[in-house]
């Protein structure tokens, strides 16, 4: 019996998982749209991906963990009248949706390899998969829940009649609400895309053909038949952000459901919380968003931000500030620094005392996943002066198994900082001259390190000055 509890959206309760095969979990996550750069926020949705991959992972279980990329069909808005994002990107930008598509998924994966995200079993992308796609409509349409309108091919939500109770919808409430769109022939305001055709003809630089005309997949089928082939009829667990609930993922469960047969379709699902910035979600149709690039630019390293997310519940919004940020890469430095010191030592380790702090780390994630719990633990572990060096060193690597702070080799920033007494002269003067608000001389001193390509940092913990 498996030790993990988990909060599942499903039934609103923390539940004890139980796989639906010994020994193995499935799990599903939706992945990034691939039109632009991923920001922090969608980045912590990765991260709490990995976080349920690797407590999986720690409980014994043959993870098989599959994540998409959707590079069609998302629109632009949650009704169907929006514009398909990767086309909208191809437009602005006069470059090919397909290398739009391309590039962006290979700074995603580069951004997920440098927060330690273990790689995913399988990475499908929706456009390799049309086919299975419309395999799944020809189902539907087959069990009567397709209707076909000017627009394309839809379902009709009114065929099923669990269609609200995932995300307890109101849809008496919903009549006149956003989701009718501006799509005239919709029958019920939820109902949705399961396949567009070209609007008004124009020509699109991704559309196919399928037996009900020219065009492209609805957003949520891909998630419903790439997880059937990879996964099967019925899986685990599934993951993604908490706004996925009432549409993409009351959609996917209506596909699936309805195609399979299946109720539940999916055992567990587990939404995580929002990343916020400057007041609100970040979100890029706000304009509020930051990058990876953007903290490594300030010479944070990346498993820092790692560090950081580590620090909330993922259950929790969390807000981030540059200032926030900075004490999260104090923390994150102190822990490497502390990890470095008795990092491969060996010895005689005592198992009692091991497993007496064990115990708690483990109880932690088992607890729906209570990351800062156990990171405080790791913390308590890595400065234990009742413990061996040898026996941190032991605690501390299992417990980065789950953490992926990278503790077993990652370098303390204090001993990579380069010497250079001419450059610490410049900085000191200039800290000099700021104390004498003398702010022309030390914007002369900034200016004249940026054209050598160094830059200086203000940080809580004083000034230092890297190469760009
Ligand atoms: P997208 O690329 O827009 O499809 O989003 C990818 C994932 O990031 C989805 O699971 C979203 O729920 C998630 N996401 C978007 N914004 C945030 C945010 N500010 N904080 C956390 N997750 C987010
Ligand atoms: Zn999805």
């Amino acid at each position: 019996m498996s030790g993990l509890v988990l909060y599942n959206t499903r039934t609103r309760k923390k539940e004890r998982f139980e796989p639906l095969e010994t020994g193995r979990v499935g799990i599903y996550t939706c992945g990034p749209t691939v039109y632009s750069a991923q920001h922090i926020g969608n980045l912590r949705s990765q991260l709490i991906a990995d976080l349920v991959r690797r407590a999986f992972d720690s409980e014994g279980y043959e993870v098989t963990h599959v994540i998409n990329i959707t590079d069609v069909g998302h629109l632009t808005d949650d009704a169907d009248a929006g514009e398909d994002k990767l086309e909208r990107a191809a437009r602005e930008t006069g470059r090919r949706a397909t290398d739009i598509a391309a590039h962006y998924t290979e700074q995603w994966l580069t951004d997920r390899a440098k927060l330690g995200c273990l790689p995913p079993d399988v990475l499908c992308k929706a456009t390799d998969h049309i086919g299975e796609q419309i395999e799944m409509l020809r189902l539907l349409e087959e069990k009567g829940y397709t209707y076909r309108i000017d627009d394309g091919i839809y379902f009709d939500t009114s065929k099923f009649p669990q269609y609200s109770d995932f995300a307890r919808l109101d849809l008496a409430g919903q009549e006149s609400g956003a989701r009718i769109g501006d799509v005239a022939g919709k029958r019920n305001p939820p109902d949705f895309a399961l396949w567009k055709f070209a609007a008004g003809g124009v020509k699109r630089q991704q559309e196919w053909d399928s037996p009900w005309g020219r065009g492209f997949p609805g957003w949520h089928l891909e998630c419903s038949s790439m997880s059937l082939k990879y996964l099967g009829e019925n899986f685990d667990v599934h993951t993604g952000g908490i706004d996925h609930v009432p549409v993409h993922h009351t959609n996917e469960i209506a596909q699936s459901e309805c195609a399979l047969g299946v109720h539940p379709w999916v055992r567990f699902w587990i939404h995580g919380e929002f990343l916020d910035f400057r007041g609100e979600k970040m979100a890029k149709s706000m304009g509020n968003v930051a990058l990876l690039s953007d903290i490594e630019a300030r010479g944070i390293p990346p498993l820092a931000f790692r560090y950081f997310f580590l620090q909330a519940h993922y259950r929790q919004q969390q807000t981030y500030t540059d200032d926030a940020m900075d004490a999260a890469a104090t923390g994150y430095d102190r822990l490497v620094a502390r990890a470095a010191e008795f990092r491969g030592a060996e010895g005689r380790v005592d198992e009692g005392k091991l497993e007496a702090r064990r115990e708690p780390f483990r109880a932690a994630i088992r607890d729906d996943l209570n990351a800062p719990q156990a990171l405080a633990i790791a913390t308590a572990v890595s400065r234990d002066g009742n413990l061996e060096p040898q026996e941190r060193w032991k605690l501390i690597q299992e417990f980065d198994q789950i953490l992926g702070l990278e503790l077993e080799n990652a370098v303390p920033r204090a001993s990579m900082k380069e010497i250079d007494p001419r450059i610490d002269a410049r900085v000191e003067q200039r800290q000099a001259a700021r104390a004498a608000k003398d702010w022309a001389t030390a914007d002369r001193i900034r200016d004249e390190l940026a054209a050598e390509g160094i830059v200086i940092e203000d940080g809580s913990d004083g000034v230092r000055w890297r190469r760009t």
